[in-house]
């Protein structure tokens, strides 16, 4: 099965193509929602996260207090290190796992990070969504309840759109309206189709 990697900065509209590419019959494989998973009570993750960074990481319901997490991580990059070695290589599994699962012609594993945490190995194509910051600011602006300061501080510790394009196989250039997304998602779905073919 061909496998394709699906990033971009936030805002940039990897959620609303995830779910373009899903309406046209494409499993979907969330990063994120296999890490939020992972750290859920019971499983083997949360435990060792509490065991490493002390159980004033769990609140009283023994669930993940992440504002304290992120708190302990912020700029520690030793404690930062620490967290990725206990979620990513069960992150890798998990998505590994899952994909050994599909009967489809190709998947999309959504890896908003794939950059920042060097996974482009993980697929056998990088889709990267890329829209104009400006884009990014009013998406988010719109979406979530930030200001313009906190959107463009978390785009600035993301990768940049050059590192990101360096990587690409693909790009889906969300600079348009909606439509204008949906015609390129559909593209690309029968380009993976035919790609699917041929390996
Ligand atoms: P990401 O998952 O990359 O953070 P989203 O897919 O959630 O981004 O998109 C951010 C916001 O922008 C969402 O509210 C989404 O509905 C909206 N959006 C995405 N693409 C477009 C577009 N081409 N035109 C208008 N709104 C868009």
């Amino acid at each position: 099965m061909l496998v394709v990697a699906l990033t971009g900065g936030i805002g940039s509209g990897k959620t609303t193509a995830c779910q373009l590419f899903e309406k046209l019959g494409t499993p979907i494989i969330d990063a994120d929602e296999i890490a939020r998973m992972l750290v859920q009570p019971g499983q083997p993750a949360l435990n060792e996260i509490a065991k490493q960074f002390g159980r004033s990481v769990l609140t009283t319901e023994g669930t993940l207090n992440r504002a304290k997490l992120r708190q302990m991580i912020f700029s520690d990059a030793a404690k930062k290190n620490l967290l990725e070695s206990i979620l990513h290589p069960r992150i890798r599994e998990e998505m590994a796992h899952r994909i050994t699962q599909l009967d489809a012609p190709y998947c999309i594993v959504a890896i908003p990070l794939l950059v920042e945490t060097q996974q482009m190995g993980i697929a056998d194509r990088i889709l990267v969504i890329d829209a104009p910051e400006t884009e990014q600011l009013k998406r988010v602006a719109l979406r979530d309840n930030q200001s313009q300061t906190e959107i463009a501080a978390i785009i600035s510790s993301q990768a940049t759109p050059t590192a990101r394009l360096a990587v690409a196989d693909d790009i889906i250039h969300n600079d348009g309206d909606l439509k204008r997304l949906q015609q390129q998602v559909e593209a690309h779905h029968q380009k993976y189709l035919s790609l699917s073919m041929t390996i």
